[in-house]
């Protein structure tokens, strides 16, 4: 049978705390980098560069086919985005970077979402300061003897509120040795039965916002998934261990 959660050794856990530490640094460094003129090529150029030489890999070119060292969705887009040497950042754009490297075997994934030169509408600040804080409250949730179902619904309850659409096509995820481990974590309730959280566990929890309705279409590239009624979207992921007592989160420093 498929397993359908799987709790690392504490080996395991040490190499998958130093990958997703890594993960974390080079997420804030090009958060630091993305500025007006550059194109989404060079970002990913620089995002590679990043990572080789501190001794990883990206987890996600070539995983699947994937033709980029990070995934790089602005404005519309959602998620995996390509980086471009047509597109280019400009003053206002809706940047989200998602990071996953691969260190000695084990994995980090983190993205977050920001704005080139940080001044944008309040409806973005808006989607932004929102999506942020139902991450921190679905990590808040991610505490043993809790189930999968509490932190989506958590989630879930936060983009209702705000009227947000919730992306329901992509989810968390475990992730460790593998980049995509059970369980899925989706960020709605599904409404059957859930996997427990046990200590050992390390997940992915990444809510994705919309600003207007869930509904979502890939680019003929096979990868860019967009909005349909191409409103804003925003995407936060932290990757956290489950313990005895709070959660740890891996990823930080925290990137807000
Ligand atoms: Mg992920």
């Amino acid at each position: 049978m498929k397993k359908d959660s799987i709790v690392h050794s504490p080996d395991e856990i040490d190499g998958i705390r130093k990958a997703a530490a890594l993960a974390a640094e080079i997420r804030e460094k090009l958060r630091g980098l993305a500025a007006p003129g550059m194109s989404s090529k060079d970002f990913d150029l620089m995002a590679g560069a990043m990572i080789a030489s501190a001794g990883a890999r990206s987890a996600f070119l070539g995983y699947r086919g994937f033709p980029g060292q990070i995934c790089i969705s602005m404005n519309d887009e959602v998620v995996h985005g390509i980086g471009s040497r047509e597109r280019f950042f400009s003053l206002g754009d809706l940047v989200s970077i998602d990071v996953g490297i691969n260190l000695g075997g084990f994995i980090g994934d983190t993205a977050t979402s920001f704005v080139i030169g940080g001044d944008t509408d309040q409806e973005t600040a808006r989607l932004l300061r929102i999506t942020r804080e139902a991450l921190d409250a679905g990590i808040s949730s991610a505490k043993s003897g809790m189930r999968v179902s509490d932190i989506s619904m958590t989630i879930e309850k936060i983009a209702r509120s705000a009227r947000f659409g919730i992306v329901r096509e992509y989810v968390g995820h475990g992730c460790g040795v593998e980049l995509h481990e059970p369980p899925e974590i989706p960020n709605y309730v599904l409404g059957k039965k859930t996997v427990m959280l046990k200590p050992g566990m390390t997940l992915a929890i990444e809510p994705m916002f919309n600003l207007g309705t869930h509904a979502v279409s890939t680019d003929p590239d096979g990868w860019t998934v967009r909005t349909r009624d191409g409103k804003r979207s925003a995407h936060f992921e932290h990757m956290i261990l489950v313990t005895e007592n709070e959660p740890e989160v891996l990823t930080w420093p925290k990137m807000y």
